[in-house]
């Protein structure tokens, strides 16, 4: 599963095509949060440093393909990476086109100097893109010498720059290799977690089981010890019959949820689920709470785990050596129902510092762990929701095959 890197290859005076994830969250026309920018910085910086000409694309938002719309342009991260780049980018960042291939992107690239970046308007304006159209992949082979994905985040969709483009590439001999990023995430969500230093624990919280179900049954049978908490712990308890009181159950998941117990127990998975709870009176901010130990009466709801469980929860992190953490223990958003969350943060933090190998991933694990501060001291945390839940369900990202390998 190595991928041959971007750095293993000669891009001197090439053109290469980036695909990167500038799928940045916007709040009228400002960037609020630039991290995926930042991300990808380690990559152009390789390309531009050694005298390569820097294509970038990328999608943003969900266009449909109808062609340019104001509100998912490109427009405001081309600032952002001129910003951040700074002298990196002797040309600064071009944004040439209202259509990723349109003339005046042709013209722009054609006339790009060495060290130059041109990038891409919304992959997302051109109908092809979702699609996967090899007619709109070749038009992208086009333009380039050299295809990079560093694009972690969309790898599990097959869109014409993810796929097909790449085997285009392929198919005239050209070279398709990873980039940083991406090259980051395989490593500890596939090689890392395939070489698992043992005990080996996986953290699973969330609102619903049944977002997590496919990861939980393939994590079983690789780790030693999984544990539940967030909402999705309240259907287990339900089906091994504790009173879960107002806590939302996925009631029709209660018979699944007693044969996953039952799986887990003959694989010799040890499966750890709260025994307390931070409940309140309703789900909003300022409720009545109360700690509550075993049954939940009615007219309180679980939003958190509880103290006694934080401490049991603590000690298998911190005894383990291998540990992969998606899902939140509680509405961490919602305070003082972020306590669970974060004292697993620091549990996996101390554990890092131990020297185990910590992997977080998931859209609310990776903004809960950099909202407490603690984002640098995992060994890794993943830029993909989506796609890094699909690796934990046991699914191939289809993207990684069109890759050159190592
Ligand atoms: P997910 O997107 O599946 O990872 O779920 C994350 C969401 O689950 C967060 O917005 C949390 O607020 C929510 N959540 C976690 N624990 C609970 C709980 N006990 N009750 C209700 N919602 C919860």
């Amino acid at each position: 599963m190595t991928k041959k890197r971007i750095d293993q290859i000669e891009v001197s005076g090439r053109r290469v095509f980036v695909r990167v994830d500038f799928n940045v969250p916007m709040e009228a026309g400002a960037i609020t949060d630039d991290r995926r920018i930042q991300a990808s910085l380690k990559t152009i910086r390789s390309v531009l440093a050694r005298g390569g000409r820097a294509v970038l694309a990328s999608h943003l938002g969900r266009p449909e393909g109808k062609g340019y719309e104001a509100e998912s342009s490109l427009a405001p991260v081309a600032k952002r990476l001129a910003e951040l780049l700074g002298a990196d980018a002797p040309h600064g960042v071009e944004f040439p086109s209202q259509d990723p291939t349109d003339e005046a992107a042709r013209a722009a690239i054609a006339a790009m100097p060495e060290r130059g970046i041109v990038l891409l308007e919304n992959l997302r304006f051109a109908k092809g893109e979702k699609k996967g159209d090899a007619g709109f992949a070749s038009k992208l082979a086009g333009l380039c010498d050299i295809y990079v994905n560093d694009a972690f985040g969309t790898s599990h969709r097959a869109d014409a720059s993810m796929y097909a483009l790449p085997m285009a590439m392929r198919a005239r001999g050209a070279p398709s290799v990873s980039g940083f990023l991406l090259d980051a995430e395989l490593e500890y969500l596939i090689q890392r977690i395939a070489a698992a230093e043992r005990p080996f624990l996986a953290i699973l919280g969330g609102a619903k089981v049944s977002d997590k179900i496919l990861a939980i049954e393939n994590l079983m049978s690789k780790v030693d010890r999984l544990i539940v908490g967030g909402a999705m712990a309240y259907t287990f308890l339900r089906a091994q019959g504790v009173a879960t009181g107002n806590s939302l159950v996925e009631a029709d998941r209660v018979d699944l949820a007693r044969e996953i117990l039952a799986k887990a127990a003959a694989k010799g998975c040890e499966f750890l689920l709260p025994t307390d709870h931070a409940c309140g009176r309703e789900f909003k901010a300022g409720t009545e709470t109360a700690t509550v130990a075993g049954a939940i009466p009615d007219g309180w709801m679980g939003l958190d785990i509880g103290p006694a469980t934080r401490e049991r929860f603590g000690a298998a992190i911190r005894s383990s050596r291998t540990i992969v953490w998606n899902g939140p223990m509680g509405v961490f958003e919602m305070p003082p129902f972020d306590a669970g969350t974060r004292a697993v943060a620091a549990a996996v933090v101390d554990a890092t510092a131990a020297g185990a190998t910590t992997i977080a991933g998931g859209g609310d694990t990776a903004a809960a762990v950099e909202e407490f501060g603690v984002a640098e001291k995992l060994s890794h945390v993943s830029t993909g929701g989506g796609a890094s839940l699909e690796v934990l369900e046991g699914k191939h990202l289809v993207c990684l095959d069109a890759l050159d390998d190592a």
